[in-house]
């Protein structure tokens, strides 16, 4: 069997039009723009690159785009100050702040102080809660665009057999609750779990988010599964020095088993992005009492 590849790039760039087209109707039913910030404190090259990617994304999308950077040693108390001037100001819709922070701010105080009205990373306790009692709110852009990848492949998921590597509050666990709220059969596997590749083998649908290159191998999957590949490891590429970018999952071996699978680069990473548009316009849609088509 050849998995047929979930092309996660082209999803998204669908779901990008989709988005800009209802923020363009946003637009003209509020009087201003869905608006974006995003704050950045220091200088570390990787997070610098999300942000630059993040702000020139929401303008493509026809949405405001406010960029705050913050020097390494800014003291604690002044992202917060920020982040509660951004919590009252009425032209921004949705707050993120690019993690990870320096190490002498405490994230999940930081997280804390952006309101959940405005928390279009889905980070808060109070959305986290509200995804796992069934509540709106806004579910991280990762896990989202998972499942919408899913969605899209499998249409309704109810009672299918779903494992999910990884128990990060980022990824792995929004997951669980939302295969969990499409009627799935939910495992969370993780760090600890015994014969994982047993585990692994009972199910449909397999999303991995753990970190380590190329760990899900064929023999780990029954044959047709659909498999979500989160994973984004940097490994030593075939010119001396040079680097590429490898999934948690064995594409070669993988892709002779499951029935679907996406691939990395273009397959989730893209969906990430995408989603934080959509949960932005969401956020300026509820805000302004907009009506919108769901996306
Ligand atoms: P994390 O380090 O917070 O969590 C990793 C999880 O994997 C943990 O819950 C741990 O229990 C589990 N784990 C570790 N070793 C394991 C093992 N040997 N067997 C089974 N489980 C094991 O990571 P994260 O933030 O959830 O990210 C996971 C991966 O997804 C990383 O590669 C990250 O770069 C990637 N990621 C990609 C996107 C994207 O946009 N595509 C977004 C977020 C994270």
């Amino acid at each position: 069997m050849t998995a047929e590849t979930i092309d996660g790039k082209a999803f998204a760039a669908t779901l990008r039009g989709k988005v800009g087209d209802q923020a363009r109707a946003f637009e003209a039913a509020a009087g201003r723009q869905a608006g974006l910030a995003v704050v950045l404190v220091g200088e570390d090259p990787a997070s610098q690159i999300y942000v630059r990617s993040k702000g020139k994304a929401t303008l493509e999308a026809g949405m405001a785009s406010f960029e705050h950077k913050l020097a390494a040693d800014t003291p604690e108390a002044e992202l917060l100050a920020l982040v509660d001037a951004l919590n009252a100001d009425p032209a921004v819709d949705g707050i993120l702040v690019q993690l990870p922070l320096p190490p002498h701010m405490n994230e999940a105080k930081v997280i804390a102080t952006i309101d959940p009205d405005k928390d279009v990373d889905g980070f808060t306790v109070v959305n986290a809660g509200r995804l796992a009692t069934g509540l709106h709110g806004f579910v991280p852009c990762t896990p989202l665009g998972c499942l919408m990848l899913l969605k899209d492949r499998l249409g309704d998921l109810a009672g299918l057999d779903a494992v999910v590597i990884g128990r990060s509050n980022i990824v792995g666990k929004p997951m669980a609750q939302l295969l969990l709220k499409e009627s799935c059969t939910v495992t969370v596997a993780h760090s600890r779990t015994r014969d994982l590749a047993d585990v692994v083998r009972r199910a449909d649908i397999v999303v991995a988010a753990v970190g380590r290159p190329a760990m899900v191998t064929g023999d780990w999957l029954k044959p047709g599964a659909t498999v979500i590949d989160v994973g984004i490891n940097r490994v030593p590429g075939a010119e001396p020095g040079k680097t590429k970018l490898v999934g948690d999952v064995d594409f070669p071996s993988a892709s002779t088993v499951a029935g679907a699978i996406t691939p990395v680069p273009g397959g989730v990473g893209p969906m990430t992005i995408a989603c934080l548009l959509r949960n932005t316009l969401v956020a300026a849609q509820r805000r302004a009492g907009v009506r919108g088509t769901e996306i």
